[in-house]
């Protein structure tokens, strides 16, 4: 597993998002299709299940915040907006249709807003593929969730996005010095600010 400044990024398998530890943080936590796969891959990093203290999932999505009843001990945080979708019953913006299943462990402890703090991130709200999406930076690192991807790519706006937000997020994400890009599928990257005026390019062109 790569490091990248201290943050441990774990390759999404199959359908799964990449997944990020930051120290005892987990950011985001795939399908959970597979059982063995992740929990596998954060004793590798040499944590214990149980000393995951936080999960932060980027969004509401069944591919990041399905695999949160693997670790039942650890809090869960997303953005209050997308909190309210992961909640409730079933909810098709929860894209759990797309994969033939539903969300198994739905509890939030903490409602997260723009400009909280998770360990030395901030928490941008990056809405526009939910409403309720979030990006962590530090001053040097994104993890974009499915905002923003390497080469240009940018989330699918057809499950709970909003392309007018999608667009401010964009535009607000490049005025970033972003050296590293991790985002929630796909290759992370150096030079993260040039892949991100990409997408901004490629947006507007949508
Ligand atoms: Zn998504
Ligand atoms: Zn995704």
């Amino acid at each position: 597993m790569e490091k990248i400044n201290d943050i441990v990024c774990i390759e999404g398998f199959g359908a799964d998002s990449n997944c990020y530890l930051i120290g005892n943080i987990l950011v985001d936590t795939g399908t959970g299709n597979n059982k063995e796969y992740l929990p596998q891959k954060v004793q590798e990093a040499g944590l214990a299940i149980n000393d995951i203290d936080m999960i932060v999932n980027t969004h509401c999505h069944f591919d990041h915040v399905g695999g949160n009843y693997l670790f039942p001990n650890s809090k869960v945080a997303i953005h209050e907006k997308d909190a309210k979708i992961l909640q409730s019953d079933d909810s098709p913006l929860n894209a759990g249709f797309l994969f033939g299943k539903s969300v198994k462990r739905r509890d939030v402890n903490v409602n997260l807003k723009d400009g909280d703090k998770i360990a030395n991130f901030e928490v941008i709200h990056t809405p526009g593929h939910t409403p309720g999406g979030i990006s962590l930076w530090d001053g040097e690192v994104l993890i974009s969730g499915d905002t923003v991807f390497a080469n240009g790519g940018f989330g699918r706006l057809d499950i709970g996005g909003n392309s007018q937000e999608m667009k401010n997020s964009l535009e607000k994400l490049s005025k970033l010095d972003v050296q590293y890009l991790l985002p929630g599928h796909g290759p992370w990257t150096k030079n993260g600010k040039r892949h991100i005026e990409l997408a901004k390019q490629m947006f507007s062109g949508y």
